[in-house]
């Protein structure tokens, strides 16, 4: 658990593995070994980069807020490995303190399958939402995108994670910059999806963001330039991933990465040229 002025930041793990060049083609051991210090968190032994597939909870003002909704049991998924889980996330939940009935808003940066898969869950064979006491806000220029370009996605992951939510009537299409508190907050950092956003945190003088994918691994503070195979704009990512870098390390803000490993957050600082991650342990 990570504290930020009076906001609490708490992180449940789904998944954590090494393999990340499916979708950072660059991030493979010849040139993540130039990093020097990826290791020994960020990557494994064989430099292959390490990452997790975890959701945060923010809690502020007495709301309790799920940023990220992983992969989801029993999702039919066209990523082998992430499809049909048996995972014990709600169990883990539960047990740091956080059952799924005290859960009141759901926030997804953006609507690529392994940020919405717990939106719902199976129950006698049917899609229910996940978190039945929470709002769950969607960003109304994301849920555009997708709505509009349906026939380019597995019919599935809306089917089995978003649909039940609409149904349900719990979603809240948001802009970009919404209020979720007044220490909690979106920015807008568009390029992995037109609608994805960053998550801010403000409380007591004390600054932290919450990456979303606008990066997926620490090699890209050292790497701005290395896109994801999943950007769907790769100019603009990489334009939006060139200012976060520089603007972290001016500010000196806490980086909480939504994909990186444990220690998972840390601050970027200059190093030559370039930038580092430097983990706070
Ligand atoms: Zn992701």
């Amino acid at each position: 658990m990570w504290q930020i002025g009076n906001v609490k930041v708490s992180r449940i793990v789904e998944l954590e593995m090494p393999g990340l060049s499916f979708v950072l083609p660059d991030a493979i051991p010849e040139k993540l070994r130039a990093i020097d210090w990826l290791a020994p968190y960020f990557v494994s032994e064989d430099w292959e980069a390490i990452a997790s597939i975890q959701a945060f909870i923010v809690e502020s003002k007495g709301k309790r807020v799920i940023v990220d909704t992983c992969l989801g049991n029993d999702k039919k998924l066209p990523i082998r490995r992430w499809s049909n889980r048996k995972g014990p996330f709600l169990e883990h939940l539960a047990s740091a303190g956080f059952p799924r009935q005290t859960i009141d808003t759901v926030l997804c940066t953006h609507l690529h399958m392994d940020h919405i898969g717990w939106n719902t869950m199976q129950v006698d064979g049917a899609w229910v939402p996940t978190f039945p006491n929470a709002q769950y806000l969607f960003g109304r220029l994301e849920w555009e995108h997708w709505d509009r370009t349906r026939e380019n996605w597995t019919p599935t992951i809306i089917e089995e994670s978003i649909q039940p939510i609409l149904d349900a009537r719990l979603h809240k299409l948001v802009e970009t910059d919404h209020r979720i508190t007044d220490e909690v907050w979106l920015e807008p950092t568009p390029g992995h999806t037109p609608g994805h956003v960053s998550v801010r945190i403000s409380s007591n003088g004390e600054q932290a963001i919450i990456t979303g994918d606008l990066m997926h691994h620490p090699c890209q503070v050292a790497r701005p330039q290395w896109n994801s195979v999943a950007d769907s704009d790769p100019q603009q990512a990489c334009v939006t991933r060139h200012a976060f870098v520089a603007q972290r390390a001016e500010k000196g803000e806490l980086v909480i990465g939504t994909h990186f490993a444990a220690p998972v957050v840390g601050h970027i600082v200059r190093d030559g040229e370039g930038f580092r991650f430097r983990v706070l342990t």
